[in-house]
């Protein structure tokens, strides 16, 4: 009798957990929490507040913020995690799709180009950002965690890089970190996370760094535009991705409420 008891705990303890995580996952697919999660979720929802807050930062109303606000940890927790990030996202990759649909086949030039941001557009920070609570920039954690080379791709952006790159396009990968220490390991986990095949890793040189993202953006584009390349979109999680010179002819913002980037 002991040991049948024994045994019956053992089977809880072993499938419990992983019951309990393929109802996340299922619940993250359908962007809801999952069953046993308490509702409403903790600081998440449909949080008027924070709901507010979120369509602020995606419309570039809210400038300049360092952390999440403390009412909203749980809720963009929540965003990030449940499954509307990544249906928001998904959405955004549709429209570039379609927009590049649009655009009368790629010249045989070869010129016609588009620019994809990496952190947080290509390949996501969501963990380390959800580990540190959604704080303040730390510049010497984000440089440890960076050089693992561990950001998981983001698939809707995996797509639709695969999309462009099968249409034809050239595709830039422009991204403000830095070039010097952070180059290997970037290039590395862009392979590892499937993205192969674009036309040039551009990151932020020497003579870059302290400029601003617009300012070292705007200047990477505009020597792509001087090399004779036609800028069809600009694809960015951050507007400074998307503002100053030669934006391209649309920009397409995918959605992050976990950081500000001036
Ligand atoms: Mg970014």
């Amino acid at each position: 009798m002991a040991r049948s008891v024994s045994a019956h705990r053992a089977l809880v303890a072993f499938f419990l957990p992983w019951l309990l995580h393929c109802a996340r996952l299922e619940a993250a697919a359908e962007g809801t929490p999952p069953w046993f999660w308490p509702w409403p979720p903790v600081g998440g929802g449909d949080d008027p507040y924070c709901l507010s807050w979120r369509v602020m930062v995606e419309a570039n109303n809210a400038k300049g913020w360092r952390t999440v606000p403390a009412p909203c940890v749980g809720y963009v927790r929540g965003y990030m995690a449940w499954g509307q990030y990544y249906r928001d996202v998904g959405s955004v990759a549709d429209q570039a799709a379609a927009y590049a649909a649009q655009i009368s086949a790629p010249a045989a030039d070869g010129l016609d180009a588009w620019v994809l941001d990496v952190d947080d557009t290509c390949l996501s920070n969501q963990p380390y950002y959800q580990a540190k609570q959604f704080g303040a920039y730390d510049p010497v954690a984000f440089k440890m965690w960076a050089s693992r080379g561990v950001c998981p791709g983001i698939p809707a952006m995996q797509w639709l890089f695969q999309t462009l790159k099968g249409r034809g396009f050239r595709v830039f990968l422009v991204t403000g970190r830095d070039e010097e220490t952070l180059g290997s390991s970037t290039a590395a986990n862009l392979a590892a996370a499937g993205f192969s095949g674009y036309d040039r890793l551009i990151m932020r040189g020497t003579g870059y760094r302290g400029q601003t993202s617009v300012a070292f953006k705007s200047a990477v584009r505009r020597q792509l535009a001087a090399e004779g390349y036609r800028l069809r979109g600009n694809v960015g999680d951050q507007w400074s991705d998307l503002q100053g010179g030669c934006v391209g002819d649309r920009v397409f913002k995918v959605p992050n409420p976990m950081y500000f980037v001036p």
